[in-house]
C-alpha cells in the first residue's frame, strides 16, 4: 500500500533542512518526535504561512530532535 507523507531532507552546503512530499510504500512507525513535530506544523501560523518548504525556529528545533531520536 502506498501513501504520501512528509519527509525531511536535508540541503547541501550547509542549508536549512526541508521537508518534501514523498509517497512511501513501508514506512517505520512514526515516533514521538516525529508526531510531535507534526503536530507542531498543523498548529504553527508561521510554519503554515511558508510556502518555501522552511519553517520556524521551534521547528527546526523539533527537526534536530526528531533526527537526534532515530541515532
Ligand atoms: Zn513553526
Amino acid at each position: 500500500m502506498t501513501r504520501i507523507e512528509w519527509q525531511w531532507r536535508e540541503r547541501g552546503s550547509g542549508g536549512a533542512p526541508y521537508r518534501q512530499r514523498v509517497s512511501v510504500s513501508e514506512a517505520p512507525p512514526p515516533n514521538t518526535e516525529f508526531l510531535t513535530l507534526i503536530e507542531h506544523e498543523l498548529n504553527c501560523t508561521a510554519c503554515n504561512l511558508r510556502t518555501d518548504g522552511a519553517f520556524c525556529p521551534r521547528a527546526a528545533e523539533l527537526v534536530r530532535e526528531e533526527r537526534e531520536s532515530r541515532r
